[in-house]
């Protein structure tokens, strides 16, 4: 493994770099800069977007010809970094969640139609999408194999019967993608469709509140009380709903670790820059050997995070679905997160818990990052059944 970057996927990052520090941190210290989900304000997102467009940082995981920089994985693991420095940084170029890993999966296994219809108007900013999986009331959770949510065939229309919940973006998106059960059968029982917004037979029925910042459109709680979709909107086929889902979960769990790790080195930065000019007792903190500790172990923290997140993008990019590798990415990204922020609050003392710094919204927002796509446990049962099945595979060298 070779994670020099082309130089024209540096100077790309260097972009990001100086777009994030010159036109977005800036905004992070004025709360009138925010909306009600404590993310940025809509008018000044929308601002902020023409010209990330402009100076072609727009959308840069999708393929050039659809207005995007064609990046792989692990160049795009750089750049990401990056945008994750700010916390308003990803959404400013179209590469968060839900919309980035919604993009990536209809770029993979949509019809050339479903890509037009679907995916083009994420790609370029005129709508946003949401992915609706998770099921309250003992349904599909962890274990996808919950799933109560049914779609049946009738005709060439599947009607659409259930609830899901905790749907990031739900009260804005226009497009969706849901999953339901078509069939009882173990591995090919559930597909996966698309919808619009405006199609009747579903409802928001609420808004979920959480403990942290949230994405625009926050997390809501969806009826469906016969949504009809055409065969042509479901994705890949019948009974590929659980494909899909692996297909779209692996890279979209990636690029959260991606976002996380440039959200823990803004964090430690904080800490640093307070550390090397606040003293007490004649000392400078940063001199101090049991600050040192804090910021040496945050700081390798992050990077083996950084070495799982980059050796799982490159196994991706080689084709291979790398779930032991992005597993143990996410499970460490997301440790590394809550831990260096929460380090950094310590180091930067009553000021790291106010809200003069981005830290105390990193704090509350760092915590779902044990829980989205796939909890902890599950990621390491997911890295247990490999080491049991592979035995001294599991470690064998690229
Ligand atoms: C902020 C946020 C945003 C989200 N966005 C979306 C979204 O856009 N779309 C969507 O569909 N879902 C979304 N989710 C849901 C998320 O994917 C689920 O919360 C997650 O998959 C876990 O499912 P669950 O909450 O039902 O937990 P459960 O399955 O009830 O598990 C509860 C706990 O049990 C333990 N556990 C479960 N299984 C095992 C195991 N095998 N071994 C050991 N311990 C285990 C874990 O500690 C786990 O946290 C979101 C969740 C949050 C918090």
């Amino acid at each position: 493994m070779d994670f020099t970057l082309p130089p024209k996927v540096d100077a790309l990052r260097k972009d990001i770099r100086t777009f994030v520090a010159e036109e977005i941190m800036p905004l992070e210290c004025e709360r009138a800069n925010y909306d009600d989900h404590e993310n940025i304000r809509p008018d000044l997102l929308e601002e902020l977007r023409g010209k990330a467009k402009a100076a072609g940082l727009w959308a840069i995981q999708m393929p050039e010809a659809r207005g995007g920089r064609g990046l792989s994985m692990a160049e795009m693991a750089a750049c990401y970094e990056e945008m994750g420095r700010s916390i308003f940084g990803p959404v400013v170029f179209n590469s968060a969640a839900p919309d980035d890993g919604n993009m990536m999966v209809l770029n993979k296994v949509g019809t050339e139609a479903q890509q037009r219809d679907w995916l083009q108007p994420i790609v370029e900013g005129r709508v946003r999408s949401a992915f609706a999986m998770t099921e309250p009331d003992g349904g599909a959770g962890s274990d996808p194999g919950m799933m109560r949510t049914r779609a049946e065939r009738k005709g060439d229309r599947y009607v659409i019967e259930g609830r899901k919940w905790f749907i990031t973006g739900a009260g804005v998106a226009e497009h969706f993608i849901v999953v339901a059960r078509t069939s009882d059968d173990v591995r090919k029982g559930l597909t996966a469709f698309l919808f619009y917004r405006d199609q009747p037979g579903w409802e928001i029925v609420r808004k979920v509140p959480i403990m942290g910042p949230e994405e625009h459109g926050g997390h809501c709680e969806l009826v469906f009380d016969g949504l009809e979709v055409p065969a042509e909107n479901m994705l890949i086929g019948e009974g590929e709903g659980l494909k899909l889902t692996q297909i779209r979960l692996g890279p979209a769990r990636l690029t959260h670790c991606m976002r996380w790790l440039g959200m823990a080195k803004r964090a430690l930065e904080i800490a640093g820059d307070y550390a090397r000019e606040r003293s007490g007792f004649g000392v400078k903190l940063a001199d101090r050997e049991s600050i040192q500790l804090l910021l040496g172990t945050a700081a390798m923290q992050i990077e083996i995070g950084r070495l799982l997140t980059m050796k799982a993008a490159w196994k991706l990019d080689t084709g291979d679905f790398a779930r032991k590798e992005i597993s143990m990415a996410k499970v460490q990204a997301a440790d590394a997160l809550q831990t260096t922020v929460d380090t950094a609050i310590q180091i930067c003392g009553a000021k790291g818990y106010s809200q003069d710094t981005p830290l105390e919204w990193m704090y509350r927002y760092a915590r779902q990052a044990r829980l989205v796509d796939g909890a902890s446990e599950v990621h390491r049962m997911v890295v247990s059944r490999f080491l049991m099945q592979e035995g001294l595979d599991y470690w064998s060298w690229p």
